[in-house]
């Protein structure tokens, strides 16, 4: 951290601030300009809070220069983080698909869909038991019931699942029986439900929250990580902007960005970033072209009666072409040289 101090700053403040901070032994280097003058903190600077010093009259501004995200940040982690969930690897040059249905229906909704995308090259089988709906007279998941569904599509199949928790009430349940436990966008930020999920050191796949900035989705994995897991998948899946044309606006540039500042797999939704089932394709394409690690594809046999997000779901038919399509984006990358 770096203090940048006023022009005519009183000599007895700055003072006082270096006694504070060497008190807690943080190594002080002045740095004086022809117009600014400065004082850079080497050691230890999570023990003094920067609101702290900004209450000097004397500090103009105070410059971050390490990330805040130590666990999830790429300085102190420099290769790519591959995480292996029953012998499925994601991240470090494995790519790995989920799909599945928005939300869990049926028995056999779930094994015949699951069937078939594990025909067409999915890792993971998706599929919401708890679902966060904006109205609260919308369907909400078959709860416990609807994970017991899931995993005997799962055990039929051999996949994986990834499902999401929406409360600590099923921590358990969750432990015991999902492989990859999704935190949903609308809770990106429940610092607590994060830190839980973070203890159980299961395999997390952290959606990005509908308004939230990188650093603060890289925030939100570094809970989780503090907790203890250290197997995290970041998930783009569209933001808020003024465009109104599609659900959300995908910010397809969170792969590259994400990929340089943090070790962890990135997997991108165009299922929800979307919300149109024909822009799934052409988004999943482009996703891979930009270099993510992963997808998660909103499956559904008959999307016309899906029980949720039906508009953006596509068929088995759709998944299998948007699979070959993967395969060839990433063959000419391969070609390209690129990473
Ligand atoms: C989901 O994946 O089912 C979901 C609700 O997504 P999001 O949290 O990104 O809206
Ligand atoms: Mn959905």
């Amino acid at each position: 951290m770096i203090i940048v101090l006023k022009q005519g700053a009183k000599e007895e403040e700055v003072e006082s601030i270096r006694r504070l901070l060497t008190s807690k032994g943080i190594i002080i280097q002045d740095i004086v300009g022809e117009t600014t003058r400065m004082m850079g903190m080497a050691g230890d600077t999570s023990v003094i809070s920067p609101d702290s010093i900004i209450c000097y009259p004397c500090v103009e501004r105070i410059m971050r220069v390490q990330e805040p995200y130590k666990l999830a940040g790429r300085k102190f982690h420099p290769s790519d983080s591959v995480i292996e969930v029953s012998g499925r690897k994601i991240g470090g040059g494995n790519f790995a698909v989920m799909a599945g249905p928005c939300s869990v229906e049926s028995e056999e909704q779930m094994v015949s869909v699951a069937r078939e995308v594990r025909a067409a090259g999915a890792a993971f089988l998706r599929g919401g038991a708890f679902k966060p709906r904006t109205s609260p007279y919308a369907f909400k998941g078959l709860g416990l019931d609807g994970l017991e569904l899931l995993k005997i599509a799962g055990r039929e199949t051999g996949l994986p699942i990834v499902t999401e928790i929406m409360s600590p009430e099923y921590l358990d349940a969750f432990a015991e029986d999902v492989d990859v436990i999704q935190i949903g966008a609308r809770n990106m930020q429940n610092f607590t439900l994060l830190r839980q999920v973070g203890e159980l050191k299961k395999p997390v796949l952290l959606k990005r929250g509908l308004s939230s900035t990188i650093e603060e989705l890289l925030m939100a994995a570094e809970h989780i990580m503090a907790g203890g897991s250290h197997e995290v998948i970041l998930c783009e899946r569209g933001i808020r902007t003024f465009e109104t044309a599609t659900r959300n606006t995908l910010d397809l540039s969170a792969v590259p960005v994400l990929k340089a500042k943090s070790h962890l797999p990135v997997v991108i939704d165009p299922s929800h970033a979307t919300g149109s089932r024909d822009l799934v394709e052409p988004m999943a394409l482009a996703a891979v072209a930009a270099g993510c690690d992963g997808l998660m594809i909103e499956v559904h046999g008959q999307p016309e009666s899906a029980m949720c997000d039906g508009a953006q779901s596509i068929t088995p038919v759709m998944f299998e072409r948007l699979m070959r399509g993967t395969a060839k984006v990433r063959e000419a990358l391969e070609g390209f040289g690129a990473r």
